[in-house]
């Protein structure tokens, strides 16, 4: 796209504009003043008119083109000065500006009038000075000098009637009244030199309002280029805000979101499968209405024998009608339960009837007796939604899309009201049926609805999302052959592993705490061993008994209304339990575990493919430990040992568990992890008096070490406190950080400015004082500038590594060679020795490939990668199957280039680290380690 600088005079010379000349809207009587910003007589009558015509305003001078202006700022600062009137200024022989307030001269009209004589001095290492410098060089006098300002059609900024009875204008009708009144006084010019300077540069400045007003209309995110003409709206596709589905099935196959399911919205149905709602809508009608022409009476659930006659019902339900109902229906909530009616003959409306059976959860054995009741809106286009949309997918995406994880596809279960029932209708069973109250006030209607989409949480690391207000796009997929492309889309291993083979669908935060305490360590004195009766009782709970309704019964606190008391729970997670020999996956020795671990691998593991991988989980599932039970899992389905399905299967099980059990075992605080304990404070009262001196001398280090004191007496006090599992589970904050910051002490803080370490000495729980204000402040500034500035470089760093590393594929034949000589030699550690499996290594000129089972062997050792960077490709211009390594023919993906993004997405998640964490860490480097 390319922008001229815009010649105002010759726009209103050639379009022969009318002159605005009066900065008053009104005339007595509320018309508008004839030569006034929305005269009829200058803008026309009718809505063409107003929408078409352009006026103009005279400034009665001579004034830089806002956008010159903008950028003769930055170069010459001194021009503001100049227009109003408080710098003199003089023209060397070589046009160079020299201040001199005794001979020089002043005012935009001596700028103006010695403009062709002025030479802008250039910078001579080049830059932004420079072309700014040549703009204005190129740009012709008339273009950069202004005498009039054109003036929008009036339609744009028309008065509108409010609430009040008054009118209502636009900001930017004061901004030309702002213009109008400067050019009435600059007309008369009867004014002080000081008085007339200084309206020029009013004026000047008010140019500049009306540009910037314009402009932030049309830049940035929100602004009409993005938003209108390179931003693109799809048709039947949604756009909407995400938000975590709702856990409280008894099992994880009941849960109504589920790994396989992404939850829509009836609203949203109707946009993205429209044409499969109609049909199905104009069908119902046609069979249950328009085919039957007449209606039996029912009176309290009883059929009458007299029948009413239809009104020719064909004509009321025409295609017309019903889109008129799906947008009401999109937009107007409180309409939901509106009861569908038919005409009669006598001119009466008449409402249809529902006759359904609710049945009960769990079983199918019917609940009440027959549903009857008015048939609302929400019936047919729940039944229409869930008909069209059982045998399609939908395609979630959240932009930016750096990789593949960034879409995803899913089967759809249509989500409508908060609660729902199981019903049957006709022969068909809906399982989530929404539950309709037509006797609901309005509000509560609107209320009672979810509107928006929900998928399982185990996708929002794959899409980098959260339910902080993200939104998604989604699409139905109509097609028969793509929805089959979709389904085995879903079915390979990318699906559920990461790029390096790890597991993508994974969770956290309250999940990760449900499991730590789940698994916490037996503790004599504190938990109980349980009978051997009990231990019997429970070894016979296997997954399928293990409802949440049981889970509860087992560990929960219950409360029983009849007796008023609370029933302490059965077991404890931590209590102690010895499985016998041979009852546990025929185990060959007893296990001594706990009740709470017992119950986390029947649920999880237990009489699956998984078990045979993982066996029976003995450990503390602390921060990274239930990763490492994963990375099984992952290897097990890149190795083909488990099937994707049981992967997903998986997943469904430790979502429900993770997160519906949350509320009946964890401990979110307790009184003693929300304060500064107090013998800590005084631990830090003295070692603030110890190292005194090196405190004062800024020492980082001495606070450092301070602060892992204040840290382990804390852990000392603590010790078991339940209140510290959220934690150590790794499931949100950390003791060094987070809890530090609050109940222990800031500490070493940098200071941007003196390059050197404040020392903030309390804590956020004791209050800020005032001289550590600014200290503070820079921790903010030092969190929050990498947050935006890294995201932005790292976003468009992974734009440009998929655009360079896009063509980069694997050959078919992974036993390829193009018998490079070249390799990477490289210090293979054991932090890093995972990522180098299935690569091929030289040793003693022949290719090994590294492996679980060799790999410890080349630990501590320089090896020779063979690497994509020195391949000599293949014939079909791919890289060779021994440059690539074969993961990539394990995985089942050779495009390899696609996944260069990942580099940026590290280092965007480095950068959103720094905002969280201000935690300061020493390390010893050694130079002659580090120089090769
Ligand atoms: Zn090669």
């Amino acid at each position: 796209m390319r922008i001229d600088i815009f010649d105002a005079d010759e726009f209103v010379e050639i379009n022969h504009l009318k002159e605005v000349t009066s900065p008053i809207m009104f005339q007595r009587g509320d018309i508008p003043d004839p030569q006034g910003l929305i005269s009829n007589e200058i803008f026309g009558f009718t809505i063409k008119d107003r929408k078409e015509t352009f006026a103009y305003c005279n400034l009665y001078g001579h004034f830089f083109h806002p956008h010159i202006y903008k950028i003769m700022k930055r170069f010459f600062r001194n021009i503001e000065n100049i227009i109003n009137g408080s710098y003199h200024y003089k023209i060397s022989k070589d046009g160079i500006l020299v201040r001199d307030e005794y001979d020089g001269e002043t005012g935009i009209e001596f700028i103006y009038d010695n403009w062709e004589k002025i030479d802008w001095e250039k910078s001579e290492d080049g830059g932004m000075r420079n072309e700014r410098i040549d703009l204005i060089k190129k740009a012709k006098k008339n273009e950069i000098f202004w005498t009039k300002l054109p003036i929008i059609p009036a339609f744009y900024r028309d008065v509108k009637s409010n609430s009040h009875g008054g009118g209502e204008t636009i900001e930017l009708n004061t901004f030309y009244q702002k213009i109008l009144r400067y050019g009435v006084m600059l007309k008369e010019r009867n004014l002080f030199d000081f008085s007339f300077h200084n309206l020029n540069y009013n004026m000047q400045n008010a140019l500049v309002e009306i540009y910037d007003y314009f402009k932030q209309k049309i830049e940035k995110k929100t602004g009409l280029i993005r938003k209108y003409l390179m931003g693109k709206s799809v048709d039947y596709c949604t756009r909407t805000v995400i938000s975590g589905p709702t856990f409280h099935a008894n099992r994880a196959e009941e849960m109504i979101i589920d790994f396989d399911h992404c939850g829509i919205p009836i609203s949203q149905c109707i946009s993205l499968a429209y044409p499969f709602m109609l049909r199905w809508v104009k069908n119902f009608f046609e069979q249950n209405v328009f085919n039957v022409q007449s209606l039996p009476v029912v009176v309290n659930g009883k059929i009458m024998e007299q029948e009413l006659r239809l009104k020719n019902p064909e004509s009321y339900f025409s295609d017309k009608f019903f889109t008129k109902k799906f947008n009401q229906y999109v937009r107007d909530p409180e309409s939901r339960f509106e009861v569908v009616t038919v005409p009669l003959e006598t001119g009466k409306m008449m409402p249809l009837t529902f006759t359904g059976r609710r049945l009960m959860k769990g079983t199918s054995e019917e609940l009440s007796s027959i549903v009857n009741r008015p048939m609302t809106w929400t019936d047919v286009f729940y039944m229409a939604a869930v008909d069209s949309c059982q045998d399609k997918h939908v395609m979630v995406t959240r932009y930016p899309v750096s990789d593949v994880y960034g879409i995803f596809m899913g089967k759809i279960r249509v989500i409508s009201t908060q609660q729902t029932e199981i019903m049957q209708y006709g022969t068909k069973k809906y399982d989530h049926y929404p539950h309709i109250d037509v006797t609901k006030s309005p509000e509560d209607i609107a209320a009672s609805f979810i509107d928006s989409c929900q998928f399982s949480n185990s996708y929002l690391k794959g899409l980098n999302g959260d339910y902080d207000g993200d939104q998604t796009t989604m699409k139905i997929i109509w097609s028969q052959d793509a929805n089959k492309e979709c389904a085995e889309l879903r079915e390979q291993k990318q699906f559920v592993l990461n790029m390096t083979g790890g597991m993508i669908r994974v969770i956290g935060n309250e999940a990760s705490q449900t499991f730590y305490t789940m698994t916490k360590e037996f503790k004599q004195g504190k938990h109980r061993v349980i009978s051997s009766v009990e231990t019997v009782d429970l070894l016979k709970l296997h997954r399928q008994d293990l409802t949440f309704d049981k889970l509860t019964e087992l560990f929960g606190i219950c409360y029983d209304a009849e007796t008023k008391t609370q029933k302490t729970p059965r077991f404890h997670c931590s209590d102690k339990l010895t499985i016998p020999k041979g009852t546990y996956g025929n185990n060959q020795e007893p296990i001594v575990t706990t009740v709470g671990r017992y119950i986390f691998n029947a649920i999880l593991y237990e009489g699956t493919p998984i078990q045979q991988i993982v066996g029976y989980v003995n450990s503390t599932m602390e921060d990274k430990a239930f990763g490492k039970v994963e990375g099984k899992i992952s290897d097990g389905v890149l190795t083909d040992t488990l099937s994707v399905d049981d992967c997903k299967k998986y997943i469904d099980r430790r979502d429900w568990l993770g997160f519906q059990f949350h509320s009946i075992v964890t401990t979110s605080f307790t009184p003693e992890v929300i304060q500064s304990l107090p013998e800590v404070v005084k631990l830090r009262e003295e070692l603030y008096k110890k190292y005194e001196k090196e405190l004062n001398n800024h020492d980082a280090k001495t606070m450092s070490l301070i602060e892992d004191q204040l840290i382990k007496k804390t852990m000392e006090i603590l010790k078991d406190n339940p209140g510290l599992d959220l934690y150590i589970s790794g499931a949100r904050g950390s003791v060094g950080n987070n809890m530090k910051n609050m109940f222990m002490c800031r500490g070493a803080v940098k200071n941007p400015l003196t390059d050197d370490w404040d020392i903030v000495k309390s804590s956020l729980n004791d209050g800020i004082r005032q001289e550590d204000v600014p200290s503070c402040s820079n921790i903010i500034l030092g969190g929050a500038y990498p947050k935006s500035v890294a995201t932005q470089v790292s976003g468009y760093i992974s734009k440009q590594l998929l655009a360079e590393c896009q063509t980069e594929v694997a050959d078919h034949d992974p036993n390829s060679d193009c018998g490079t000589k070249r390799g990477i030699k490289l210090l293979l550690t054991s932090d890093i020795a995972n990522k180098y499996i299935y690569r091929y290594i030289v040793v003693n000129h022949k290719l090994v490939m590294l492996t679980k089972n060799n790999i410890d062997s080349y630990i501590g050792k320089v090896i020779e990668l063979r690497s994509p960077m020195a391949c000599l490709m293949t014939k079909s211009g791919c890289l060779c199957g021994h440059c690539v390594g074969k993961f990539p023919y394990m995985f089942g993906n050779l495009n390899i280039g696609l996944s260069a993004s990942k580099a940026g997405t590290t280092l965007t998640n480095l950068g959103m680290k720094k905002f969280h964490n201000n935690v300061i860490k020493y390390k010893t480097l050694n130079p002659s380690e580090m120089l090769i």
